[in-house]
């Protein structure tokens, strides 16, 4: 028996062995995807003592040079899973940021005591993995493809590529990304949302901008920002409107050409497409979707990561409140209104943000640049700051039983008492 079962009490009685394959392990939650969403999702369970595994299949850990920007709701979501510290002193601290256009400052941008991080998404992927196995040795199984999940009674079956047995859990998550497997066979649908473009982006060593701010260069051809990470290095993105990126020099060549700044491409530039797409449910029965198999969140603006914390967070809590009373229904139905809601909310910011990126000439340049110079100034400055750093993604309460409700995302500093466990 479980830690979590020993302590939940009542609970639902186990189906018949006969709906189940012979063998197949037994766990109370199963998370699909080892992604920074289903491992921070899987160290909250961990440390209430709950038995989670964790099917990755992908056998190493990756080194995709992915998110970088940690925002202060997310920094209190690692906060709970004991490595907000290592990540504080890991990262560099963006305090500001910084509009200009042709030459000229636009408007900036104070972020106050509450600065967003820069930490390499693998970075950060690997503190939370270490965590892992230091609350559970044993939940971690890499080279474990989930291909398919069946739900009976009060278990869900997991099938895995090359193995006979698969486990059983009474919960299963799907952190399995954009293209998550377990969010098709949910039926969910995958709705298109505002807000598409194309961008290249490579690291370079620090030049610009030796005081840490956010840069974003507005200019008629795109923007081009960029931003401070560790180790005296700086991430350069720039919308791309026709043609490719192919090689360092091209990049470097365009970043010069809108920017008037030099920088020395440390690797080839990577592209990708900013695309929003949001499913039609975040939980069915047993089973839930978080992070980047939930909701697509452009990166411009920087917020599918924390957005995907913020969610393992909320679930985190509807899994235990769940495995207490052997009941998911209320709390899956409120985790799915209120991270949909959430998730939506970020979705406007980031077409926001990407709109004012796109290219512009003559009377919408000037009204563009007009209206940057008026969101800097109060009490714009001030919201557009918040929406900036994600504070206000506050998804209010969730019943925890009847008459008590908590707190189901992170307040501007920190989860309070109750979700805090040992720091790092
Ligand atoms: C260029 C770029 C920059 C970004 N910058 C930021 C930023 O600054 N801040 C921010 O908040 N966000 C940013 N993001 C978004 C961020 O990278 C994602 O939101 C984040 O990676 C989502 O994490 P996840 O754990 O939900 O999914 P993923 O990171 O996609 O992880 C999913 C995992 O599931 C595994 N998996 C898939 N299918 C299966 C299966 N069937 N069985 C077993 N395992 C499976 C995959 O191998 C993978 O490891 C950026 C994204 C891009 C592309």
């Amino acid at each position: 028996m479980s830690r979590a079962t020993s302590r939940a009490g009542s609970r639902a009685a186990p189906e018949p062995l006969g709906a189940r394959p012979a063998g197949a392990r037994a766990v109370d939650v199963a998370i699909v995807g080892a992604g920074p969403v289903g491992l921070l999702l899987a160290c909250l369970l961990a440390a209430r003592g709950v038995d989670v595994v964790v099917l990755e299949r992908r056998a190493e850990p990756g080194g995709r040079t992915r998110a970088i920007g940690i925002h202060p709701p997310g920094l209190a979501a690692l906060d709970a899973a004991g490595i907000g510290a290592s990540v504080r002193r890991e990262a560099t601290a963006i305090r500001s940021g910084i509009a200009s256009c042709q030459g000229r400052r636009l408007g900036a941008l104070d972020f106050g005591d509450d600065p967003v991080l820069s930490l390499p998404q693998h970075r950060t992927e690997s503190l939370l993995e270490a965590r892992l196995a230091a609350l559970a040795p044993r939940a971690m199984h890499r080279g474990v493809e989930m291909t398919g999940l069946r739900e009976s009674g009060s278990r869900v079956m997991v099938r895995v590529a090359g193995d006979e047995t698969g486990w059983r859990a009474r919960y299963v998550v799907g952190a399995d990304g954009v293209r998550s497997t377990v969010r098709k066979m949910l039926g969910a649908a995958w709705i298109a949302r505002p807000g598409f473009a194309r961008y290249a982006m490579a690291d370079a060593p620090e030049r610009a901008d030796p005081s840490a701010s956010a840069l974003l260069h507005l200019e008629p051809d795109g923007v081009v920002e960029s931003f401070p990470l560790p180790g005296g290095v700086r991430r350069w993105v720039a919308r791309l409107d026709e043609g490719a990126v192919t090689d360092g020099r091209r990049f470097a060549a365009l970043v010069e050409s809108r920017t008037g700044t030099a920088i020395e491409a440390l690797a080839e530039p990577s592209e990708f497409i900013a695309r929003q797409h949001l499913a039609s449910s975040f939980a069915r029965g047993r089973t839930a979707l978080v992070g980047d198999a939930a909701h697509e969140v452009s990166p411009i603006g920087g917020q599918g990561m924390n957005l995907g914390w913020l969610d393992a967070v909320h679930l985190d809590r509807a899994i235990a409140l769940a495995l207490e009373t052997g009941a998911p229904r209320e709390p899956f139905a409120h985790y799915d209104r209120a991270r949909r809601s959430a998730a939506r909310r970020a979705m406007r910011q980031a077409a926001f943000n990407m709109a004012m990126g796109a290219p512009a000439h003559g009377m919408r340049l000037t009204t563009r640049n007009a209206l940057v110079g008026l969101l800097s100034r109060r009490p714009a400055r001030d919201i557009l700051a918040r929406a900036f750093t994600m504070d206000g993604l506050s998804t209010g309460s969730m019943p925890r039983s009847a008459g008590q409700s908590t707190r189901t995302s992170a307040p501007r500093r920190g989860l309070g008492g109750e979700d805090r466990c040992t720091p790092d």
